[in-house]
C-alpha cells in the first residue's frame, strides 16, 4: 500500500524570512515507509530513461539521488559549493534572489555521452538545477532527465528547464 508523501512534507511560515512558506522535506525522510517509496518511484523513472550516472546539487540533492543510485547500482557525483571538491573542477554560477552562487564538479565526474539524471529535492526558480545541467553538459554528459520531490508551481523553474523531461513526485 502506497501512502501520501503530501502527508510528509511540513510547511513552515515565515522561514528563512517573513512572508516566505517554507517546504521541510525532513519528515519525508524520517520515514522508512516514504522515503523508500520517493525513491523507487525517481528509480523506476530513471530506469526507464536508460539512466548511467545521478548529480545532485548540495545538499539536499545528495539525499534525492544517492538511494536511487544505490538502489538502480550506478554512481553519483556531487555538484558542491566553493572549497568542498579537492581534486580539479569546473564551475557553474548562477543568480540567487540576492546575489550569485556557484557550483562545482570534478572534471572527471561523468565520461561523454553518460546518461546523467539531475536530482534535486525541490525546484523553485530553476537557477541550482540548470547550474548543475550545465555542468554535466560541459563535460559532455547528456542530461536525460531531472528529479525532484517537489515543485514550486509559482515560481515557474519548469519554464527554465523546459528543453529537459522533468518528474517531480508534488506540488505545492
Ligand atoms: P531554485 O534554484 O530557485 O530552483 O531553488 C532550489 C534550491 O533551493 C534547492 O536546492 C532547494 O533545496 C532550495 N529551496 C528553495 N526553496 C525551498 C523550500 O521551500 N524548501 C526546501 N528547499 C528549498
Amino acid at each position: 500500500m502506497s501512502v501520501n508523501l503530501r502527508d510528509y512534507i511540513a510547511s513552515v511560515n515565515d522561514f528563512p524570512e517573513k512572508g516566505v512558506v517554507y517546504r521541510d522535506i525532513s519528515p519525508l525522510m524520517a520515514d522508512g515507509v516514504a522515503y523508500a517509496q520517493a525513491t523507487d518511484q525517481i528509480a523506476a523513472y530513471a530506469k526507464d530513461k536508460g539512466v548511467e550516472m545521478i548529480v545532485g546539487p548540495e545538499a539536499r540533492g545528495f539525499i534525492v539521488g544517492c538511494p536511487v543510485a544505490y538502489k538502480l547500482g550506478i554512481g553519483f557525483a556531487p555538484a558542491r559549493k566553493k572549497g568542498k571538491l579537492p581534486r580539479p573542477t569546473i564551475s557553474a554560477s548562477y543568480g540567487l534572489e540576492y546575489g550569485r552562487s556557484t557550483l562545482y564538479l570534478h572534471t572527471d565526474a561523468i565520461k561523454p555521452g553518460q546518461r546523467v539524471l539531475v536530482t534535486d529535492d525541490l525546484l523553485a526558480t530553476g537557477g541550482t538545477i540548470a547550474a548543475t545541467i550545465k555542468l554535466v553538459e560541459d563535460l559532455g554528459g547528456i542530461v536525460v532527465g531531472t528529479a525532484f520531490l517537489i515543485e514550486l508551481k509559482d515560481l515557474k523553474g519548469r519554464e527554465k528547464i523546459k528543453n529537459y523531461d522533468m518528474l517531480a513526485l508534488m506540488d505545492f
